[in-house]
């Protein structure tokens, strides 16, 4: 079997035959269980992202067959001096352009990027940890955020007015989070209002609770601060539902279903009573009577990174690697997250690692960059991604070094490019669904 080096190797040097002088190496990820051969889930995470920018669609990687939003932001070009230079160079370029910059800007880089971008971050972390570090930065007048752009967003909401947030590639959006859309939720609400009344029951309970996953735009977490409701993270899911059922009858659960599924079937809510909301038809496909008897209406959206693992996966680890520990992420789905041994956020399955015994042997269900630094990280343990298949988040990887150079010269020059501005209004919506969050810990 061909390996995902040689894969994409005979990709590189295809693009080198057609003139394309630097195609991208997909060296950071590649590993794959012991003694199997990776493969790459498309051949075209040889091109560089800029190769792809503005064509339709998210690109190459785990999402390149959702469908994108027709206004998603897109990236103008790169200037040649960074889409023909080569790796070193940018490497030096962003090195020599961070010192000048020193303390007056923060790189802040989430944990699916890939190396090359995390070794220049000032903060590495999930989307939230980083909107928070922003938060508690007040000396930084700029923060480059090498994530995708609902992060983005949420740092320059939690971050001070004159600090500027930049995105250094504008094509990196999210396509969970644009599974959701402003117009698709307000429609949503309105059809819930109609079956289901704004009048409280008895005991004082809202007919439904509107809660987003921090995967989310700004405009729908400023959607949830002002009907009442609420943000959470894959942490503190559970504890946020729980702050919700306490004040409603139910839960709308925007964008991610596994995330909601996952949470609220723990918390021993019954599959039937969790009707899918299907944007596209009325009352989300459903009947008055099923919304009348739900308890989480879950909205139709998924992680396309995730939604790659599998039972079969899990079977095949725990038959070639007796003994090995299964751990996942909640946004897989319900039958994987119920097959596997554990399951929670990038945080616990750090956590789970740190803490394994020598020799241990773990099968990781998330993104391949995390799953390939804890690799890195953890020599004393063996660590491989369940599924074989090379496949990044096509739009994390849209942030090569080419975009961080050019970001940091741009600043350089005075200039703040691709800066991500919530409107303020939109903001402090948030801002109130976000302190909810915050409040109902953990
Ligand atoms: S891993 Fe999934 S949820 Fe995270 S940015 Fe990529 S598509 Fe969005």
């Amino acid at each position: 079997m061909t390996s995902v080096q040689e894969l994409i190797r005979g990709a590189a040097a295809e693009e080198a035959e057609r003139g394309h002088r630097r195609p991208i190496a997909l060296r950071p990820t590649g590993r794959s269980a012991p003694g199997q051969a990776a493969t790459s889930c498309d051949s075209g995470l040889a091109r560089d992202p800029w190769a792809v920018d503005r064509a339709p669609g998210y690109g190459p990687g785990a999402s390149t067959a959702d469908a994108i939003p027709g206004d998603a932001p897109r990236q103008g070009p790169l200037p040649e001096r960074y889409t023909d230079a080569s790796e070193e160079e940018l490497e030096r370029r962003i090195v020599a352009a961070k010192a000048r910059l020193g303390d007056r800007v923060r790189i802040l880089g989430h944990f699916y990027q890939r190396d090359e971008i995390v070794r220049h971050a000032d903060f590495v972390g999930d989307s939230f940890m980083l909107a928070q570090a922003a938060k508690a930065s007040p000396e930084a007048e700029a923060f480059v955020f090498c994530g995708v752009h609902f992060m983005a967003e949420t740092a320059d909401i939690l971050s001070g007015p004159e600090q500027a947030v930049i995105l250094p590639n504008l094509a990196a959006g999210c396509s969970m989070a644009d599974m959701a859309t402003i117009d698709q939720v307000e429609r949503c609400w309105r059809e819930l209002v109609q079956v289901l009344g704004q009048e409280p029951d008895a005991e004082g309970r809202q007919p439904v609770i509107p809660v987003t996953y921090m995967n989310s735009s700004a405009a729908i977490k400023a959607f949830c601060g002002r009907n009442g409701g609420i943000v959470c993270t894959s942490s503190n899911a559970r504890a946020v539902l729980e702050w919700a059922f306490e004040r409603g009858r139910r839960v709308v659960f925007f964008p991610d279903q596994h995330l909601g599924r996952n949470t609220a079937k723990a918390m021993g809510v019954a599959e039937e009573a969790m009707p899918l909301w299907r944007a596209h038809l009325p009352l989300g496909g459903n009947t008055a009577e099923t919304l009348r008897e739900a308890r989480v209406i879950l909205w139709n959206g998924f992680c396309s990174v995730h939604k790659r693992f599998t039972v079969d996966q899990i079977e095949r680890a725990r038959a070639e690697h007796p003994g090995v520990r299964v751990i996942v992420h909640p946004e897989c789905p319900a039958a994987v997250v119920e097959a596997a041994d554990g399951s929670g956020s990038t945080e616990y399955i750090r956590r789970e690692i740190a803490a394994a015994a020598p020799g241990s042997v773990i099968a990781v269900g998330t993104e391949i960059n995390l799953v390939n630094r804890l690799q890195h990280q953890h020599p004393e343990l063996t660590i491989f991604c369940l599924d074989p298949v090379v496949c990044p988040c096509s739009t994390m990887y849209r942030i090569h070094p080419a975009y961080l150079a050019w970001t940091l010269e741009s600043l350089l020059e005075g200039l703040t490019p691709n800066r991500i501005a919530v409107p303020r209004a939109v903001a402090e919506e948030s801002r109130v669904a976000l302190e909810r969050m915050l409040a109902a810990k953990p």
